[in-house]
């Protein structure tokens, strides 16, 4: 990460290159959401599938697809109805609205500089609706705050349906809803958002084992996936810290340029949310354990990373800025696994573009890459550095004799000539 890099030049970026989007903002945006274009959306796809493939490469782990509404008997049982909400207060004199756990309020109004505060109430966050047009007849329902609920009420379908064994996982990746008072920090702090949970089921007696074991795996995947070790650090909840749900609790943090923050949460929920849910439905959700004859009630450890906030972190990690041929430029330094492009591929002169199109159509087929027929070579190198885009074909004056391309890297800008025939190997390797 740049030293100087700001929150607003991240921001910047991401509107410029196509990255994110205030939603509505042709209506004025919409505070705390955000839409994806076309690099963003496509990072988010990488994103995903490396989550995916790092949280079953260990364990036995399987995926769901869970609905985002829930009845209020869910959110009951969760204890997000009793529990979901955060502290509030205003200034009765601006009239900003704070958490009141975020700020000092023996102190003033940070905003206004008076101190006139209302008093500390109680805001719930989950969004509320009713299902149903009868009048009378409606249900309440939510959307929900978080993925995994969906992952517990479906367990005995899982487990009757599947040929899952203890202990193992359900995974899930999907959006979740947070009336935050604050939403703040671009990605950071959204009221739509997108988690990637896994909710381990095991034994009683395996779970703190497996606490620690998904925690390293946990640290391993930032690792893969290219973050700094130097801005990541675990934070172990102490026993008043912990949520309602958990016995133990680390955060894994990153050192953003607004301070050291959450990035993902490893929760072990011991056997709270399934006796939760078997109280309120009534239904079974225990399993049989084979070896004991006996049937017992699975404890769970959860790690839980938002999507976007993961998604920002990269783009934080990744952004550089340094000096080639005395001109600055700015680099995505992404892991190529993420890189929304893999690859450009640049025709030196508009006499190229048809043999460039030809190499073009046929990557097109296998990985994400972009036909970039204008600007000076040097403004196009620029232009795909800043989206992370880590390779570039040029084909030039000598390719139509001599069946080779120039390829540039991003990171290092060395140059080397490679067979046109060699192309996908190279990019396989690169990927790999
Ligand atoms: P925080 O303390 O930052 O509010 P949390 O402890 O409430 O987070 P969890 O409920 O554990 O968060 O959610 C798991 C993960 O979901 C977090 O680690 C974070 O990456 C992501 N997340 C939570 N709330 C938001 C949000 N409002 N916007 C974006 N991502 C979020």
């Amino acid at each position: 990460m740049a030293s100087d890099l700001t929150l607003d030049k991240i921001v910047a970026l991401c509107k410029r290159r196509g990255f994110v989007f205030p939603s509505a903002e042709i209506y004025g945006g919409i505070n705390g959401v955000y839409d994806f274009g076309p690099l963003g959306a496509q990072m988010r796809n990488n994103i995903k599938n490396f989550w995916i493939k790092s949280i079953k490469s260990n364990h036995d782990v399987v995926l769901i697809d869970g609905s985002i509404l829930g009845p209020e008997k869910v959110w009951t049982a969760s204890g997000h109805i009793d529990n979901f909400s955060d502290p509030m207060v205003d200034c009765q004199q601006c009239k900003k609205r704070y958490r009141a756990d975020e700020i000092d309020i023996n102190k003033s109004c940070p905003n206004c500089g008076r101190k006139n505060w209302t008093d500390v109430r109680q805001f719930h966050m989950m969004f509320k609706t009713q299902l149903g047009a009868l009048e009378g007849h409606s249900q309440n329902a939510y959307l929900r705050p978080e993925t995994a609920q969906a992952i517990f009420i479906n367990f005995k379908n899982i487990i009757t349906s599947s040929r899952v064994k203890m202990p193992f996982g359900i995974a899930q990746i999907g959006k979740a809803f947070r009336n935050e008072i604050t939403p703040k920090q671009f990605l950071f702090r959204m009221r739509e958002f997108e988690q990637m949970e896994m909710e381990f089921f095991c034994k009683a007696e395996d779970s703190e084992q497996f606490f620690t074991e998904w925690l390293k795996e946990r640290i391993a995947f930032y690792d893969s996936i290219g973050v700094d070790k130097n801005k990541l650090r675990q934070k172990e909840h102490s026993k008043e810290d912990l949520a309602h749900y958990a016995k133990m609790a680390t955060d894994i943090e990153y050192n953003f340029p607004f301070g050291w923050k959450e990035l993902e949460g490893i929760h072990h929920r011991s056997d709270f949310d399934l006796k939760q849910h078997i109280e309120l439905s009534g239904k079974d959700l225990s399993v049989f354990d084979e070896e004991s004859k006996q049937s017992y009630v699975p404890y769970v450890i959860e790690c839980s990373v938002g999507l976007d906030r993961l998604f920002l972190t990269l783009l934080f990690d990744s952004y550089c800025e340094d000096t080639v041929e005395g001109e600055t430029r700015t680099v995505l330094k992404l892991n190529p696994k993420i890189s929304p492009i893999k690859a450009a591929i640049l025709p030196l002169t508009k006499k190229q573009v048809e043999s460039a199109q030809k190499i073009y159509n046929e990557l097109k087929q296998n990985y994400e890459v972009t036909l970039d027929v204008s600007g000076s070579i040097g403004k196009r190198y620029r232009r795909q550095d800043e989206i992370g885009t880590p390779i570039c074909f040029t084909y030039d004056f000598d390719s139509d004799t001599d069946n080779k391309v120039t390829v540039r890297d991003r990171d290092t800008t060395k140059q080397e000539r490679i067979s046109i025939d060699h192309i996908s190997d190279y990019l396989n390797k690169i990927l790999k």
